[in-house]
């Protein structure tokens, strides 16, 4: 078995809407980011990438690179996906904390856990989706930004 963690920033910036986990969920403010910015994913695979001892997600998407702008990060995941496969992996559970005051998350737990569940190619009650505040404290307590934290056991594939 490979365990692998991860972990993803971004700052609130202007728009309407942010995606968390491949849910779209209207907010006051957007995310400022080169693809979507979707925290719960890039988390995500970087503790995919992290257990496979692949590098991170820079390393895989370049920012630098034109045709990741704007881009839907399930296309990050599902080539994480692929390269787990590669290696001979599948994944055993994936468990992921976001870390903000708002938006609400729990309304939209089950909807990020099956779009996750779909890319990744296991059951929905394999992933895990929680969330809390920083009880205002810090850059998320202030609403400057979100956080996700993720961590994934991978388990030989046919296991
Ligand atoms: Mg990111």
């Amino acid at each position: 078995m490979r365990i692998g963690q991860g972990v993803d920033i971004h700052a609130f910036g202007a728009g309407d809407h942010v995606v968390l986990g491949g849910v779209r969920i209207e907010h006051s403010h957007g995310v400022i980011a080169h693809s979507d910015g979707d925290v719960v994913i890039h988390a995500l695979c970087d503790a995919i990438l992290g257990a496979l001892a692949l590098g991170d997600i820079g390393t895989h998407f370049p920012p630098s690179e034109e045709r990741w702008r704007g881009v839907d990060s399930r296309v990050f995941l599902r080539r994480c996906v692929e390269l787990m496969q590669q290696h001979g992996y599948a994944l055993g559970n994936a468990d992921i904390t976001i870390v903000c005051e708002r938006p609400k998350v729990a309304p939209h737990a089950t909807a990020m856990r099956e779009h996750l569940a779909l890319d990744l190619g296991c059951g929905v009650g394999s992933v895990s989706i929680k969330a809390t505040t920083s009880e205002r404290l810090g850059f998320t307590g202030r609403g400057e930004g979100i956080a996700a934290f993720a961590i994934v056991l991978l388990v030989p594939h046919g296991a």
